[in-house]
């Protein structure tokens, strides 16, 4: 029997360690070096005599750039992703406390659900969330891959691919500085170039089928500040604060997260025409009127470093590379070029992993990559689309400005969802299951199990939520 989507959801999620490598072709390359590149780099060095990656950023030290400019912005590691950092790079965790990232030991962060505090305690023994900048991770998850010894970056913009018959040959770039391209050949070429990314236009071009995009419109306006850390001010640590759309709610989230360099980040977001400016003394109006006590404390009593910056994302967006009926072979893509989410769901970077554990699964069974479409790779690309899909997209149709695309079913639905939330505040069996969903570790059909919404439905007939 072919296993089910959840159990796929399972299999990639592994924790287990890589098998031994498995050399397949001489030369990879990946175009794009952030979170997506970089991971599948890290599978690529046990496949490929060679691996090399093209960005376009010059990306020395741990700030922010223009090829990620939602870099500024907060940005949480979900705990599914973290298991593929530590897979990946055994001691991941600990390196990067070493490296600076905060380590709070058990404080444990707190969450806010339409203005209630969640009651639920950490698990004992929970290991110790990795808050950082997102800089700071991508350069932690750099600096490990280029240790690798056929792993070499090269700065440059990608400017397309060179085509065989049945695929892909290689890519052309064009390097920092100059004004030729560059043509490399590769058995496989990587696209990880984010949200923005032209493969499809490049893939036309050449008499190849797009892969299908579908949109889900967001208008997600985001504000971020960073502070210095100051106990006199908050004890906040990692704070998240979410008011879900329904019973005339203005739907908002906002976050403070304690990060490297002994500093507050701090988010206040909104959709549609509810649009935070870059104007300070707004950002901190903001903070203390929609947001716990600590946003408007530190808003208007910590010390701000640089100045508010904002960022709109339009919609949700995701190319089905598995529904193309023509794929080339020698080609994948790969993060946020296959799929964009909403982001206040944290599901970006965790995704991109999981596609890493996808390609590390397809290349263990010893394609040969210069013939063979990558479809066994996309079919499980979709399994994780799909259940980050489902999770963000379905919370999204609650928001008022979407006004069409429910399911059938949509209000049935909705209400076990908002039950199952309402319960996650007290009861813990829900919230760990709820919890686990969110974070990635666990398929989403675990919450359609009816005997996990009848647990909520008794909760609330006696009264406990
Ligand atoms: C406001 C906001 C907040 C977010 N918060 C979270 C969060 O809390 N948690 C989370 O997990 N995710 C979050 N995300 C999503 C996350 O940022 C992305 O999912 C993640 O960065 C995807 O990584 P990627 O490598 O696929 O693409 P990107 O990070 O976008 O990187 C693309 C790379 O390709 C390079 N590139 C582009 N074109 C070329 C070219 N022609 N040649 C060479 N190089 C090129 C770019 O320079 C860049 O390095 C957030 C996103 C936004 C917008």
């Amino acid at each position: 029997m072919a296993p089910s989507a959840a159990q796929l959801f399972a299999r990639i999620g592994t924790a287990t360690p890589p098998r031994p490598p498995r050399i397949l072709m001489h030369r990879a390359v990946v175009l794009g070096g952030s979170v997506a590149g970089l991971m599948a780099a890290r599978v690529l060095a046990d496949h490929a005599e060679e691996v090399l990656i093209v960005e376009r950023d010059p990306t020395e030290g741990d700030g922010p750039r223009p090829g990620v400019p939602q870099g500024t912005q907060v940005h949480a590691l979900l705990p599914a992703g973290q298991t593929q950092l530590e897979r990946w790079f055994p001691g991941f965790t600990a390196g990067a406390l070493d490296a600076g990232a905060p380590d709070f030991g058990d404080v444990q962060g707190k969450v806010y659900i339409n203005d209630e505090l969640r009651q639920v305690p950490d698990p004992p023994g929970a290991r110790p969330a990795l808050i950082t900048t997102r800089p700071f991770l991508e350069s932690q998850v750099r600096r490990r891959v280029l240790r690798r010894a056929n792993v070499r970056m090269v700065y440059g913009r990608a400017e397309g691919l060179l085509f065989a018959e049945d695929g892909v040959r290689g890519a052309v770039y064009v390097p920092d500085g100059a004004d030729e391209p560059v043509e490399v050949e590769a058995g496989l070429v990587v696209d990880a170039m984010g949200r923005s990314s032209r493969l499809n236009d490049w893939l036309e071009r050449h008499g190849w089928p797009p892969a299908p995009m579908r949109r889900m419109p967001i208008k997600l306006n985001y504000a971020s500040a960073l502070f210095e850390r100051d106990e006199s001010v908050s004890d906040a640590w990692a704070v998240i604060s979410q008011t879900t759309p329904g019973n005339g709610r203005v739907p908002r989230i906002g976050g403070v997260l304690s990060v490297e360099g002994d500093r507050w980040l701090m988010l206040v977001a909104g959709y549609d025409e509810d649009r935070p400016s870059r104007d300070a003394a707004e950002y901190a109006q903001r903070c203390r009127r929609h947001f716990p006590s600590m946003f408007g404390d530190i808003a208007e009593r910590g010390r701000m470093i640089g100045s508010v910056i904002t960022y709109h994302q339009a919609d949700s967006r995701r190319r089905d590379f598995h529904a193309v009926d023509r794929l080339p072979a020698g080609l994948i893509a790969a993060g946020d070029a296959v799929a964009s989410f909403n982001p206040v769901y944290g599901q970006g970077m965790t995704s991109a992993m999981l596609h890493a554990s996808c390609l590390s699964a397809w290349l263990q069974g010893g394609p040969d990559v210069t013939s063979e479409p990558a479809r066994p790779y996309f079919d499980r690309v979709r399994v994780i689309v799909d259940a980050a899909w489902q999770v963000s997209t379905f919370a999204d149709l609650g928001l008022p400005h979407i006004t069409e695309g429910h399911p059938r079913g949509y209000r049935v639905i909705r209400w076990a969802s908002d039950l199952l939330l309402r319960a996650s505040m007290t009861d813990e069996p829900t919230c760990r299951r709820l919890n686990s969903v969110t974070a990635m570790e666990t398929h989403p059909a675990a919450l359609a199990k009816p005997g996990v919404v009848l647990r909520a439905l008794r909760l609330r007939l006696l009264g406990r939520i």
